[in-house]
């Protein structure tokens, strides 16, 4: 069985976001973690390789996705799909134009094209302008994007920056009057040298016309919107049962326990939550981590008796003025590095004592707890929460892990996500 769809992401929760679109829509798909030092899983429909090329500079990004294609050729793909972000950040060099550009040199392919619309989310594209809600763009608090502001939301005079390719627009005229219409603007565009067409959509039912549109087109490049047109191409391929049940997965058993190094608010509420219930919690204390103290062994020492027949969490998660007062303190990059090295070493001493099924809040400290775990890629599972899909890890000790980015998830999500592994 061959791969059917190769993707690469410019940023590791884009990447999760896809890869959980993907299983939805019948694939089973993993998530690999950074490019791959070994051979690409070869059991699964879809394969989505996570980057993080969004602002390094574009020779490092064509570089790395570049890599990243070379494995996802090897794995014998049929299609590739270069996923970025659905308010196409990028900066005026790029990365998106630079990556597109390579990505089509090395495929071979004159046309592609690029959507980042994704309407369930409030992005929609109209006349080549990207809406996010009711403003446009460029009126969006993404105007104010520390590191990829966007003051433009003409996404073809965006795109047209970052290429030496021509770039045009297959505009919702086509899109509205259906599959055939799109594939006969994309006919026209590449007789006068249209090489990276920008797609207006603004449903879902947009959606599915253009990825109806785009089967057998070498490289697609988007958002995760047009994860849900795409697969319907693939389906004389896919098995049906595993379509099915492309979610379903045999997780590991074992202990459980929560590692929280995420200050974000709705992170903040699922620590009060998880409190509130009377359910075992220990904070670390950063000051005490900085002053040398054996916070590790303590935590690891205090949850060591209670997992057994409780789900203890391990938090670092604290209210905006304390996380202010410990980096004044310790400044800020002292502070995130301590506590990510922390937890890193947590989880890797709660893997030491059974823990097999793991929740982990923060988007920094997923990264620094999936490196000390030596994780590699995640087979993507159920869905706990829009964005957050159980996993089981590859590479590593074989776990079901749940990596939660900061602002995801209900207010009970620490003790709700459980009852989806049974
Ligand atoms: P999120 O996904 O919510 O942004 P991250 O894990 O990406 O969470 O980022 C949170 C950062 O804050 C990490 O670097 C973490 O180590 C750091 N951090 C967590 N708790 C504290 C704290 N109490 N004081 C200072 N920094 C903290």
């Amino acid at each position: 069985m061959t791969i059917l769809l190769g993707c690469i992401a410019d940023d590791f929760t884009g990447a999760t976001d896809l890869a959980g679109m993907l299983v939805r829509a019948g694939m089973r798909t993993v998530q690999m973690i950074g490019v791959p030092a070994s051979p690409l899983p070869t059991d699964v429909d879809a394969v989505v390789i996570a980057l993080k090329s969004r602002t390094v500079a574009p020779s490092e990004a064509v570089a790395q996705s570049l890599a990243a294609l070379k494995h996802l050729q090897q794995a014998g793909c049929h299609q590739f799909y270069f996923k970025y972000c659905s308010t196409f950040d990028s900066t005026d060099v790029g990365n998106i134009g630079p990556v597109t550009d390579a990505l089509m040199s090395e495929l071979g392919t004159d046309f592609t094209i690029a959507c980042p619309a994704f309407p369930e989310n409030k992005r929609t594209i109209y006349k080549g302008h990207l809406f996010v809600g009711d403003t446009l763009l460029s009126e969006s608090g993404m105007r104010d994007h520390p590191l990829t502001p966007m003051t433009d939301a003409n996404l073809v005079r965006v795109l047209q920056q970052q290429t030496r390719r021509t770039v045009g627009l297959i505009s919702f005229d086509s899109v509205a009057n259906g599959i055939d219409a799109v594939k006969a603007r994309i006919t026209t565009l590449r007789e006068e040298g249209v090489e990276i067409a920008i797609v207006d959509a603004l449903s879902n039912h947009d959606l599915l016309t253009i990825g109806a549109a785009c089967a057998g087109m070498p490289l697609v490049t988007a958002g995760s919107g047009i994860a849900l047109g795409l697969p319907q191409n693939f389906q004389n391929d896919l098995n049906a049962v595993d379509r099915e049940s492309a979610d379903r997965l045999d997780y590991p058993s074992g202990l459980r326990a929560v590692l929280s190094g995420s200050c974000s608010t709705a992170t903040q509420a699922q620590v009060a939550h998880f409190i509130a219930g009377g359910r075992p919690a220990f904070a670390i204390d950063p000051l005490k981590l900085a002053a040398g103290e054996d916070v590790v062994g303590a935590a690891l020492s205090w949850a060591a008796p209670l997992l057994s027949d409780q789900i203890p969490l391990i938090y670092a998660t604290a209210a905006p003025e304390s996380v202010r007062a410990v980096q004044a303190n310790l400044g800020v990059d002292r502070a995130g590095a301590l506590v990510e090295q922390a937890m890193a070493q947590i989880a890797s001493g709660l893997t030491r004592l059974g823990v097999r099924q793991m929740i982990v809040a923060g988007g920094e400290t997923s990264g620094a707890v999936v490196s000390a775990l030596n994780v590699s890629g995640l087979r993507i599972g159920r869905q706990i929460d829009p964005g957050v899909p159980w996993t089981i890890t590859i590479g590593g000790t074989p776990m079901a892990l749940a990596l939660k980015s900061g602002n995801f998830g209900t207010e009970d999500f620490f003790s709700k996500a459980w009852s989806l592994l049974a």
